[in-house]
């Protein structure tokens, strides 16, 4: 476990698969707890050349249910299955999807009830603060899947659209990751955040920089990359920050 607050880059990839980037995949370490974010294809091998160790990790919070935020969650579980995992695991996701990803497991013979551990499924709320040993985390829903609420899942089963972005505090360092969003619009509760850990597929990075400014973001780790993505080089609209663009296995420290 880290002696500092550190954010690992699992998966810097989007929904584009790119041979050299996992999708979508973070580990907040604290000395008192260790947080995965996103379970993206990918993630767990990223997990394993990062040196991380199954035991270690006591929450995963998925952002919303798209594949690349979600389809490597079962093949992780089954690791910490065959690890032997035995401390209780919390997974948080999007409540309209809690009761459907225990019947996609089921689905792959992953029955959780009867791993040597208990896992806990928990529906996220917006702006309820999930209980994480030392760290602050507030989910904020936002508008990244908007346009297909209301499309059936099932037979009388409608979609909420679901999706969340986090607003984190440790100690006295405050941080946020986006998630993918809908529009800039979703991140205004990042004014004041140190690092913004920002998804670069769903926004113009010229806007990008010129809110971070006005949110006084002091700097951008840009996630989410897909094939022939351009940074944007020296072209930063006036942020004054650090611009930082992400890669599997880079570790950011949070209290610099
Ligand atoms: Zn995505």
């Amino acid at each position: 476990m880290s002696r500092t607050a550190t954010w690992t880059i699992l998966g810097s990839g989007g929904g584009e698969a790119a041979p050299d980037r996992a999708s979508s995949g973070h580990l907040l370490e604290t000395p008192e707890t260790s947080i995965l974010f996103d379970c993206g294809d990918g993630v767990t091998g990223s997990f394993l050349r990062s040196g991380k160790r199954y035991e270690e990790v006591d929450t995963i919070i998925v952002s919303h249910t798209h594949p690349d935020h979600i389809c490597g969650l079962s093949f992780f579980l089954q690791q910490l299955y065959l690890a032997r995992r035995l401390r209780e695991l919390a997974v948080y996701l999007p409540a309209e999807a809690v009761a459907g990803v225990r019947s996609a497991l089921a689905l792959q013979y992953l029955f959780v009830e009867r791993f040597g551990f208990p896992v806990r499924f928990i529906g996220l709320k917006d702006n309820q603060s999930i209980p994480c040993n030392g760290a602050s985390i507030i989910p904020h829903l936002n508008t990244h899947l908007t346009a297909h609420r209301g499309q059936p899942w099932a037979a009388g089963v409608e979609n909420t659209g679901e999706s969340y972005s986090f607003e984190m505090v440790y100690r006295t360092l405050r941080f946020a990751y986006s998630g993918d969003i809908g529009s800039l619009d979703d991140l205004e509760f990042c004014a004041g955040c140190r690092s913004l850990f920002v998804e670069s597929t769903h926004i113009r990075l010229p806007e990008l920089y010129a809110r971070a400014e006005s949110w006084r973001i002091r700097r951008l780790v840009l996630l989410h990359i897909c094939p022939g993505f351009d940074t944007g080089g020296e072209v930063t609209g006036g942020f004054s920050g650090e611009v930082l663009p992400a890669e599997d296995g880079l570790v950011v420290p949070l209290d610099r």
